[in-house]
């Protein structure tokens, strides 16, 4: 069971997340538990190591952001205690949760979870797990897992204790066709396999650390994601709750040709005209790209015409906009161009579902429903399982809710 920000923001809520475990354990089930720091601590910590020196070490900024969750650790395992629940409060090094030395941003490399299982066995005894932290074992330092961290947390000790499920309890009450507050008819999905969670967390929903997903595929953890908003004295821990569960796409029986719909907002698109046309053209612009680490996400060059030159047109994140022109002109003469040109008014709308796998013409069809809309496509890149398509930000609402009734994803009006 893993509980976000926003579910322990305060004492009160944090009883309200000791009456879930509760729940729980009370129905016999054998549980463990990972908590996010109270919401509004980490950018607190965050501030406050910027504050201190706006260049810091990054062992120590670990040091200072990892003990938002050493507190919620320990308040959850206090009120557990006056629940009659036998609980037990455990730091990322404590456990341990070992990582590679990626401080701020690490990846866990190994858990040994036999040590919770054991106490669960023997004495009923819950582990309370700080998320988002990590040891370096060869130095000895703490690590932190980066931004949504504690999603990951949760996944890797729930493959480490071979937990049947990864219950996540956040504050929205499952995954959705997509974003509700641009589309009123969004649905909750039921289910979602790991492949399509994956592209729907990278490419803007926000629900879970796209890193927490990877993971869950690789180690075929099914996540659940449910809300903590319920009160845990309604929910029959025998009954099915509302939630979406990310599984192996072998588990889900009805497959709609698509999934879920994301956009986003913060693109930009950059057009390198009249490249020539011949070998090691793309390298020379994508090499310093990368060396700046800029990510370059969609690529769309043509086939000349007249075997010469031709276009070029890429996206970059939005933030990244001017630094990737300057890359880009600071490489001109060894690319070879005539003009540089790009926008930021874009978006990006994606349309993902694994049904695409054995589905011809699904993409086709957005593209007529969008030009009857007059809306412009001004890139096209396709996957096995997703496709996405960059127009004039102006029109991403209409778009999205466009593609949404166009695959049948609009819930019954009430
Ligand atoms: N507290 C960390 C953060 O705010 C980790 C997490 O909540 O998942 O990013
Ligand atoms: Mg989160």
């Amino acid at each position: 069971m893993k509980f976000g920000g926003t579910s322990v923001a305060d004492i009160d809520r944090i009883r309200n997340v000791a009456l879930h475990v509760k729940r729980e354990v009370d129905a016999g089930h054998e549980v463990a538990v990972v908590v996010s720091a109270m919401a509004g601590t980490t950018n607190k910590l965050i501030e406050w190591c910027r504050e201190a020196a706006a260049l810091h070490d990054a062992r120590e900024y670990d040091a200072v952001v990892a003990s938002g969750e050493q507190v919620t650790a320990g308040l959850l395992t206090i009120v557990l205690e006056g629940l009659g629940i036998n609980a037990r409060s455990w730091q990322g090094w404590q456990v341990p949760i070992l990582t590679d030395n990626a401080h701020g941003a690490a990846r866990i490399i190994e858990i040994n979870g036999a040590e919770l299982v054991r106490r669960f066995k023997e004495r009923k005894e819950v582990a309370v797990v700080a998320g988002f932290q990590g040891l370096h074992k060869e130095t000895g330092r703490l690590t932190t897992l980066g931004r949504g961290g504690s999603d990951t947390s949760a996944v890797a000790i729930a493959a480490a204790i071979r937990a049947d499920r990864c219950d996540i309890y956040t504050d929205v009450d499952g995954v959705y066709t997509t974003d509700p507050r641009v589309v009123p008819r969004a649905r909750r999905l039921d289910k979602v396999a790991f492949e399509e969670m994956l592209e729907l967390a990278s490419l803007g929903a926000k629900v879970l650390q796209v890193r927490s997903v990877e993971l869950g595929m690789v180690h075929n953890v099914r996540i659940f994601v449910r809300s903590s908003f319920d009160r845990p004295q309604d929910i029959d821990p025998h009954d099915s709750p509302p939630g979406t569960l990310i599984c192996d796409e072998g588990e889900i029986m009805e497959q709609q040709t698509v999934t879920g719909i994301a956009f986003s907002r913060d693109e930009a698109q950059i057009s390198v005209r009249e490249v020539l046309d011949k070998p090691g053209v793309a390298a020379a612009i994508f090499g310093p790209l990368a060396e700046a680490n800029i990510n370059v996400d969609m690529i769309v060059q043509n086939v000349s015409a007249d075997g010469k030159t031709t276009d070029l047109t890429f996206t970059v994140p939005a933030a990244d906009y001017q630094r990737s022109l300057d890359v880009v002109a600071k490489a001109r003469s060894a690319i070879g161009y005539a003009r540089l040109d790009g926008a930021t008014d874009v978006a990006k709308i994606s349309v993902i579902g694994i049904g695409m796998r054995s589905h011809a013409g699904v993409a086709a069809k957005a593209f007529s429903a969008l030009a009857e809309r007059s809306i412009n496509i001004r890139a096209i890149t396709t996957s096995e399982i997703k496709f996405s398509l960059l127009i004039d930000a102006a029109f991403t609402e209409l778009a999205v809710r466009t593609l949404h009734s166009l695959y049948g994803l609009d819930k019954a009006a009430p």
